[in-house]
């Protein structure tokens, strides 16, 4: 599918947003538009140099004027393994990033690169090089990701003369590799920004004490980057201001007020961001688009540099009011560029009803947790682009005339009727219910998740305008009508049900109570209101048993939260949900009680065990939601494919189970699941076809 409408003609552009493809000159470049695809990780390290090319290329491509790396640290003393960070260290790492460099301009934007030094927020569990920080204090000692048991160094003045070099030196390399902004990264606990905050700089030399003591590292490096690219490249000054903010001075209204007028014009851009992962890329679920504006609003006061900002910013008009009201010069993304690598194009060419707007579920960065490419929710192509050759907005088109009847209209479901359609198969989506969108349904109605519904209204939407793909509702099919009906294809995504499996010791979901008082997550979702006091049981770890419970609140009877984890949402550590989430659970009063496993529930108790020593204690509960294991809905699969036979003789040549019906999982994982369903029918390659990266050879 092109980007155009049918018969090539575009909208145009709405003039309200002119604004946003204003050129804005960066120190000694241009960039063509205010669209700034922000430094981010997306899990891509020089292993996989033509993934990442391709990834932060289909941005350019989408239109955006800049478009940057994530982290890339400037010397082995920086070393954040197994994390998925970038390097560029040597000559290989060069032409590592210069792929990237040459895809995006290829598309006539910007490359930008984020320089890092981790300081002492990195264990170097790799390279085995003592890490150093400002005063020998590491960050974060009880995050398990930054749990080691080797402290930092404190620096002295031979570290810092170093620290200096290795950056001038890292510049040069950026240079080389053909980027055209040079960052310095002062933000989110990384070396510079330890020197910023007198609770990490203890020092008593001219690195330490006042403001002005404390930000001279970051003037120094802002300098010598300068001198290292020597005009041909902007520098960049990415900050963390959200602690500064807080603090007072005696010069101005804030340490950060204080700051920016230090550094001034200094760096030829200002990137302005929050403090930490969970205040700086917030999910929806507490934080609304814009959350940073009131710690970031006064730069572009303090300085005639541009400043660029993030803020899940996916609305045009919310974009253009950033830029009139003088907060930001450009729109930064990291979420929005990855759920629609096309945003700014759409813009252009007026079809913002086409923007795959990102709905805020985090999913993105739990990728970086989990030290792989990057996963979006919506955009089931991230990551993709070059080892499964999967466009955000290009699909081949269908190798047969073969009509597919799609089962259930859920995320994997949707997903699947609308990528066939677009590839011009004749699709029939039917499902039992009214309403499309399957768990959404009901998930978008519990607090705090009802951006999720983007998943559906997009797919929604753009399958309307689709004449090759009819929509049936209110339409239950058994194993009889599919065969009656007798499409080419049939693709079952009829999701999973949840059920009421306990825990066990063996940390297995096992031994299922019974009882009208026992309920799941579906059986609340179908109506059921269940009698106080409640306990909610979460072994499932993710959002449901938090939005469950925070659901059940709103009424009058007392809510528990019980887990076996030792927090309340234990995956949201991943998905930087998880500190809200207990803020959340005191707030609405529910009481949290972890390290537990239930054992029976009995005359208005609920009894349970310590996870560890077994030791047995009591809860009231006249009501147990037990949010533990799902199992895949896969009757008809069986029904259908128990006689090959049979389904011979009915016409129909293939019947394939996607999404939660396979297995069941989160909505990223049934939307993929759709989408490759759709890209893969009819395709000659074999099934799981998708090439392997590697990093360059050594060169010489
Ligand atoms: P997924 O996350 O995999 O998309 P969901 O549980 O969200 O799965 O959606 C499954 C959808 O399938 C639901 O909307 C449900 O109503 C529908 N469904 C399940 N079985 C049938 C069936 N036999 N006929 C039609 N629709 C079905
Ligand atoms: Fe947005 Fe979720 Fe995609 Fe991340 S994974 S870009 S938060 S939709």
């Amino acid at each position: 599918m092109s980007e155009s409408l049918p018969g090539g003609a575009l909208p145009a552009r709405n003039p309200r947003y002119d604004l946003l493809f204003e050129p804005v000159k960066i120190g000694p470049v241009t960039a063509r538009n205010r669209f700034y695809a922000v430094p981010h990780a997306a899990g891509m390290t020089n292993t996989l140099p033509h993934m990442r090319a391709a990834f932060r290329g289909t941005k350019a491509e989408g239109g955006w004027g800049v478009v940057c790396t994530g982290y890339v640290s400037i010397d082995p003393s920086s070393d954040d393994a197994p994390l998925p960070y970038a390097t560029l260290w040597d000559e290989d790492d060069i032409r590592s990033h210069a792929l990237m460099t040459e895809s995006v301009h290829r598309h006539g934007a910007l490359a930008g690169i984020e320089l890092w030094h981790g300081g002492g927020s990195v264990m170097n569990r790799a390279s085995r090089i003592p890490s150093m920080s400002p005063s020998g204090t590491a960050w974060m000692p009880t995050h398990v990701n930054f749990m080691g048991h080797q402290r930092p160094r404190r620096m002295d003045s031979h570290d810092i003369r170093a620290l200096l070099a290795m950056q001038a030196a890292a510049a040069r390399r950026a240079r080389t590799a053909g980027f055209d902004i040079v960052y310095v990264y002062a933000g989110m606990g990384y070396l510079p920004y330890e020197f910023l905050l007198p609770q990490w700089n203890h020092r008593t030399d001219g690195y330490g004490g006042s403001l002005a003591n404390r930000v001279r590292i970051v003037r120094e490096l802002l300098e010598v980057t300068h001198e290292a690219v020597a005009g041909r490249c902007a520098v960049a000054l990415r900050i963390s201001l959200e602690e500064l903010r807080a603090r007072p001075s005696q010069s101005a209204p804030s340490e950060a007020h204080e700051l920016v007028s230090l550094l001034g014009d200094l760096p030829d851009l200002w990137d302005v961001k929050m403090d930490s992962s969970p205040t700086d890329c917030g999910p929806s679920r507490f934080s609304p688009e814009g959350s940073h504006e009131p710690v970031i609003d006064f730069v572009k006061k303090l300085t005639t540099r541009p400043v660029v900002g993030v803020g899940r910013f996916t609305s045009p008009d919310t974009m253009v009011s950033q830029v009139r009201r003088g907060v930001l010069d450009l729109i930064g993304a990291a979420r929005p560029s990855i759920a629609d690598p096309f945003l700014p194009l759409k813009i252009d060419q007026g079809r913002e009803q086409d923007i795959r707007e990102c709905i805020g579920c985090n999913i993105c960065i739990s990728s970086w947790h989990d030290s792989v490419p990057v996963r979006c929710t919506q955009n089931p192509t991230a990551g993709e682009e070059w080892r499964r050759g999967w466009h955000p907005e290009r699909i081949a088109a269908a190798a047969s005339a073969a009509r597919v009847l799609v089962v259930g209209a859920g995320p994997a479901g949707l997903e699947c009727a609308l990528s066939l359609g677009r590839r011009g198969y004749e699709v029939t989506l039917a499902d039992a219910a009214t309403e499309l969108g399957g768990r959404l349904r009901f998930e978008t109605q519990l607090p705090g998740l009802s951006q999720w519904g983007r998943v559906l209204d997009w797919r929604r939407g753009q399958i309307d305008r689709l004449a090759n793909v009819s929509v049936y509702r209110d339409n239950r099919l058994g194993a009889a009508d599919i065969l009656e009906l007798g499409h080419d294809h049939v693709v079952l995504a009829t999701g999973a049900r949840w059920t009421p499996l306990l825990y066990s010791p063996l940390e297995v979901p096992d031994g299922e109570l019974q009882g009208a008082n026992v309920l799941t997550p579906d059986d609340i979702a179908a109506g059921a209101k269940p009698a106080g006091p409640v306990v909610v049981f979460d072994f499932d770890n993710y959002y449901m048993g938090s939005a469950l419970a925070l659901h059940l609140a709103r009424g009058t009877q007392p809510v528990s939260y019980v887990t076996p984890a030792g927090h309340a949402s234990a995956w949201g550590i991943m998905s930087n949900e998880q500190p809200q989430v207990h803020r959340a659970l005191a707030d609405a009063g529910i009481g949290l009680f972890t390290h537990s496993r239930v054992t029976a529930l009995t005359g208005g108790e609920l009894l349970l065990a310590n996870l560890f020593t077994g030791a047995p204690w009591r809860l009231p509960c006249a009501t147990l939601v037990v949010v533990g294991a799902r199992l895949a809905d896969e009757g008809l699969y069986h029904q259908l494919t128990a006689d090959s036979a049979i389904l011979r003789q009915a016409g129909i040549g293939s019947v394939t189970r996607i999404g939660d019906a396979l297995a069941p999982g989160a909505i990223v994982h049934a939307v993929w699941s759709g989408h490759r369903c759709a890209r893969e029918l009819d395709a000659t390659a074999p099934q799981c076809a998708l090439r392997r990266d590697a990093p360059l050879a050594a060169a010489g």
